[in-house]
């Protein structure tokens, strides 16, 4: 067997680069992280050989009874950690498992209310960009002026005046606890069906940190790579009800042949979120986005809804003359990852934006802590007020190279 450098050296060196690019820089885009070597392991498996069309035990090919082993604990774990009556674990993505919820609870042309995009809201939320917006008739809510946190009153009067056949609630750059509980009563209202999309905040969900709307909504989707700190890939959870539609829309509706080996992956995944280290993970990264937030209104910068509840914030960088656009790439050539984000009422385009988010679940899991917040604050700060400096920023890169090398993350791959 010849090694990836032999047969492909051009795509050898490019995960080399990678590898080393993530290990020297400051991670701080709010929905990555980095999974353990025994999820990449099993990412990395023979089982991404497989077809097995159809689910565990009534599959479209033969040879499955191994595969079936992964995704029964798959399923099995996903539902313990978030006490689901039914998971799907097939959705290759976030943004399939959405579209599975759909086409299980709408017809094409059905109305379904969501958080605006401009307000945190995703594209599969009824974007007119996304087949979600093209397919669906959208209505959105937003967020109050005053407060930067969700307009319950103005969903609750949308959903009066449109009847939609779907509330959905969940976001991607929304940094508050979001009250599931009146979003339900706001569905029931108008005899509407509650989504949530908890991809964001899966693990801290998982964890017990932020209210589990696994009770209350008649179908939850999620991704595993955030948080949750999986591979990249989507969940489906929901009342039994729903299991037979929700399975069928999944496949054959949507996808075909699942992809056994990321199956197998996000079950190792989920176990690993079953432990009490998850938790005590989990709750680094809410302490963590606290000292975050905390350094970088020290130094000057205002952030949106006055801080944070959860792994992210969002940075409204006015202050400091700036735009996301030019603040993204100052932060880059820092060796600092964030990206550019439209804050609640945003003068500038959605590719300038007067924001960037920030999210703290990456450099919590390489084992940073409060004290190191404080300091990836200053270096944030630093950048940003030194934004037409070069040397400066290569002096700042410089230093988180060195700064990262105590929270060694793949160094052990590197060649
Ligand atoms: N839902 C939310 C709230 C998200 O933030 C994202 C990811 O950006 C998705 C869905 C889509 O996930 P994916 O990128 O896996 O399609």
């Amino acid at each position: 067997t010849r090694l990836l450098a032999e047969v492909d050296p051009e795509i050898a060196r490019a995960i080399q680069d990678e590898t080393r690019r993530q290990e020297e820089g400051l991670e701080l885009i709010a929905s990555e992280n980095f999974v353990s070597p025994a999820v990449m392991e099993a990412a990395g498996s023979v089982l991404t050989n497989k077809y097995a069309e159809g689910y565990p035990g009534k599959r479209y090919y033969g040879g499955c009874e191994v595969v079936d082993v992964a995704e029964t604990l798959a399923i099995s774990r996903a539902r313990e950690l978030f006490g689901a009556e039914y998971a799907n674990v097939q959705a290759h993505s976030g943004s399939q498992a959405n579209m599975g919820a759909y086409m299980a609870l709408m017809k094409p042309g059905d109305t379904l209310l969501a958080l605006d995009l401009n307000s945190g809201g995703h594209l599969t939320h009824g974007s007119a960009f996304n087949f979600s917006g093209k397919l669906y008739k959208a209505v959105h809510y937003g967020l109050t002026r005053d407060t930067e946190t969700i307009d319950y009153a103005q969903a609750a009067a949308l959903a009066k005046e449109h009847k939609p056949r779907v509330v959905v609630v969940g976001a991607s750059a929304y940094p508050r606890i979001i009250d599931f509980a009146k979003f339900r009563e706001i569905a029931d209202s108008v005899g509407a069906a509650l989504m949530v999309d908890m991809a964001h905040i899966a693990g801290l969900v998982a964890a017990g940190l932020h209210p589990s709307p696994v009770p209350l909504a008649d179908i939850v989707t999620s991704t595993t790579h955030k948080t949750l700190r999986g591979p990249r890939g989507g969940l489906v959870l929901s009342k039994e009800p729903y299991a037979k539609t929700l399975n069928s829309q999944i496949f054959p509706g949507i996808q075909g042949g699942p992809l056994m080996h990321v199956i197998a992956a996000k079950a190792v995944a989920f176990r690993e979120a079953l432990s009490p280290e998850f938790k005590a993970y989990q709750k680094q990264i809410v302490a963590n986005a606290q000292a975050l937030a905390e350094a970088l209104q020290k130094g000057g910068l205002r952030l949106c809804s006055g801080g944070t509840d959860n792994h992210l914030m969002l940075v409204d960088l006015r202050p400091k003359k700036l735009v996301g656009k030019v603040a993204e790439e100052v932060l880059g050539k820092a060796g600092i990852t964030v990206n550019k984000n439209m804050i609640p009422f945003d003068p500038e385009k959605p590719t300038v934006t007067s924001g960037v988010r920030i999210g703290t679940p990456a450099l919590t899991t390489r084992g940073m802590k409060e004290a190191e917040m404080a300091t990836v604050g200053a270096l944030v700060v630093e950048a940003l007020d030194n934004a037409s400096d070069e040397q400066r920023l290569a002096s700042i890169r410089g230093r988180i190279q060195e700064f990262t090398r105590s929270f060694p993350l793949y160094a052990s791959r590197l060649k």
